[in-house]
């Protein structure tokens, strides 16, 4: 395995096209109304040349042939110059006039008819002049053309706005990829900032080899993958992954997001592709990376709201570029997705992405290690203890830490100091978790207490059903999208999960929902987030953790359109087994709460005063209502609303 150290990123002299120069291109255009005076500009200019040689041409009046005719008869026109079926007379007073003849017909016959004898014709000298090639052409086509000129000028301008608002695009209808040099140390990522992800780095590392040094490998006849996908929940850093590969290696990294396709015209994904595929191949050794991929790589033909072109076509592309690889070839692509279930099995075939890489939420050690990685840039004060921070926030992706930091460095500026906190960040918790309290958002008395009764039926429940995880604190106050929460703190950092655990936290979370159903004889909307969770959980339970007597440790795969892993008999048990498991779970959530109805009404009343009860005074109330809290144990932080 080669040092995972950085090194020096080498010169690319290999490269004959330097992405950054494209870029520079790209961007350096004069700015759009800029263009569009231009365009207008150009526009006057060739409308005035077009009517100075229109005025050149027919420079003075115009009188009828049938004044021509008098004219020549009175001998007062000295010559008639012809040209075409336009007249020019110049008179013995030395003024000139011109006039038009049918073109048909000659200007000796039109004069005839108009009774000019040919005494008469011949006192006036008569030349016929061609009209020069130039001078026809132009006068014929001009009206034609400068529309024509104009409107192409139009769209052209229109065309590199589109681009602009893309920023780094090359041309248009070529790939809209990022590009990062490898020779741009501000942009550079390695694996040290990368903390975690320990096995995923050590897969990646053979890659980073390969692009280091292609020949080694092609020496030998090795085939490298071309493609490697990372699955991962969002935020556990598989883009930071991506770019820290391309980073150790030195290479450049081009990177396209698979969302950008889907509002795209037909046709252009595929196309963008292509150029992109194009583009990495001249500067081999490269990355490709293709983030979010799932929204171009679903399941195709399954017909679900309708088929979208433009997303199989860019797909197709895809894969019949990563097809046409040679076996030498030095371009690796990577792509990134958080739902691996939906991705069509086509990507996933060998010689396309069949290298996976798995990322997974961090564990408490790496959460430590993600922390002091954000905390470098910012001075942490004495009490700082990232480990207990680590600890309190199991769940937490790698993104969700970084903005805890950053919550954490946000309140310390606020209050003007130079240092963040153990409370600042302790505080931020919270914040990452629910988002801002929402102190602008008034409930009304009813509201109010409708909602201290349904947080105090989830702190009722947990405190009392053994399994469930105690209180830490509750709160009417709205946080994001909830009206109220409860923040339970669960015994261990939850890896492994028991049967009584599930089932004591469904019950403990229907506690809002049966709470407000018996207090006030009917149910709100406000519940609704709690049984999207259990019934998920209660599904789960039985069809991924054999969880269910009747149906036994089996684990069913995902049903879904043209993807039946079991009958429509098993499916119809599996929804009775759910709805069974939430029934119970209803059942002992409603007898814990007519038990101690006491507690509950206590409970509420302190919160309706108080808005927020933390878990001190919290278990003063149980005590005084004759439960006996759990004990203590302070490790991670679950939240019911
Ligand atoms: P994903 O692509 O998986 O959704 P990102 O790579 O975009 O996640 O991660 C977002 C941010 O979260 C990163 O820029 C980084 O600041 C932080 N982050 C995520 N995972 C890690 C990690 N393992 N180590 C350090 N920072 C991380
Ligand atoms: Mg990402
Ligand atoms: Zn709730």
């Amino acid at each position: 395995m080669a040092p995972t150290a950085p090194k020096k990123p080498k010169n690319k002299k290999t490269a004959p096209l330097s992405p950054r120069r494209g870029l520079k291109n790209a961007l350096g255009g004069p700015s759009f109304f800029g263009n569009l005076l231009t365009t207008v500009l150009i526009f006057l200019l060739l409308m005035s040349i077009y009517s100075l040689i229109e005025g050149f041409v027919q420079p003075t009046s115009s009188v009828p042939l049938s004044v021509v005719a008098s004219d020549v008869g009175a001998g007062k026109i000295s010559s008639i110059t012809v040209n075409g079926d336009s007249l020019n007379l110049t008179y013995t007073d030395g003024s000139e006039k011109t006039s038009r003849k049918d073109p048909s017909a000659g200007l000796p016959e039109t004069l005839a008819t108009y009774g000019v004898t040919p005494e008469e014709l011949s006192k006036v000298s008569i030349t016929i002049q061609g009209q020069s090639g130039f001078q026809f052409w132009f006068l014929t086509l001009a009206p034609i053309l400068i529309p024509l000129v104009f409107i192409a000028l139009i769209f052209w301008f229109l065309s590199r706005q589109v681009k602009g608002a893309g920023m780094q695009a090359f041309s248009f209808g070529q790939s809209k990829a990022r590009v990062i040099d490898p020779a741009d140390l501000s942009q550079r990522v390695t694996f040290a900032d990368v903390a975690g992800a320990r096995e995923a780095k050590e897969e990646l590392l053979e890659i980073v080899d390969f692009l280091k040094s292609p020949k080694k490998f092609l020496d030998i006849g090795a085939r490298i993958p071309k493609g490697i996908i990372l699955m991962g929940a969002p935020g556990t850093g598989k883009t930071l992954l991506a770019r820290a590969v391309a980073g150790e290696a030195g290479v450049p990294f081009f990177s396209i997001s698979g969302s950008e396709f889907v509002e795209m015209f037909v046709g252009v994904g595929a196309s963008r592709v292509r150029d992109l595929f194009q583009l990495a191949k001249k500067a081999a050794p490269a990355i490709i990376f293709v983030d979010e991929i799932d929204a171009v790589g679903r399941v195709r033909g399954t017909g679900v709201g309708g088929g979208n072109d433009e997303r199989e076509q860019t797909l197709n592309q895809i894969l019949v570029e990563m097809d046409g690889f040679e076996p030498t070839e030095k371009v690796v692509v990577m792509a990134a997705t958080n739902r691996p279930d939906v991705l069509d099995p086509a990507l996933l075939r060998p010689g396309r992405f069949d290298r996976r890489v798995t990322i997974d939420l961090p564990d408490r050690r790496d959460r430590e290690e993600i922390l002091k990685i954000h905390a470098r840039t910012k001075p942490l004060g004495p009490d700082v203890a990232l480990a207990v921070i680590a600890e309190r926030t199991p769940g937490f992706s790698g993104a969700e830490l970084y903005s805890l930091m950053n919550e954490g460095a946000i309140l310390a500026a606020r209050e003007n100091r130079k240092e963040v906190t153990q409370y600042d960040l302790i505080r931020s918790i919270e914040k990452v978790m629910l988002g801002p309290e929402r102190k602008s958002h008034l409930l009304s008395k009813r509201e109010k207490e409708l909602t201290a009764y349904h947080e105090a039926g989830h702190a009722l429940v947990s405190s009392v059903l053994e399994y469930a995880d105690p209180v830490h604190k509750i709160s009417v106050i709205s946080r994001g999208r909830a009206a109220g929460y409860t923040l339970k703190l669960p015994f261990e950092d939850k890896k492994m999960q028991s049967k009584k655990q599930f089932l004591d936290d469904i019950a403990a979370t229907l506690g809002g929902y049966v709470a407000e159903e018996m207090l006030f004889d009917d149910v709100t909307t406000g519940p609704s987030n709690d049984l999207m969770v259990i019934t998920a959980l209660a599904r789960d339970m039985v069809v991924r953790y054999g969880m269910s007597d009747k149906l036994g440790p089996i684990a069913f795969g995902e049903r879904a359109l043209g993807n039946e892993p079991y009958s429509e008999e098993v499916a119809a048990k599996i929804d009775a087994e759910v709805s069974r498991i939430i029934t119970d779970a209803k059942a002992r959530a409603a007898q814990v709460i007519s038990e101690h109805r006491k507690a509950l009404d206590a409970i509420a009343k302190e919160l309706t005063e108080k808005e927020t009860v933390e878990r001190d005074e919290f278990e003063k109330l149980l005590i005084a209502n004759g439960i006996t809290p759990k004990k203590k144990e302070e490790e991670g932080v679950t939240i019911t609303t």
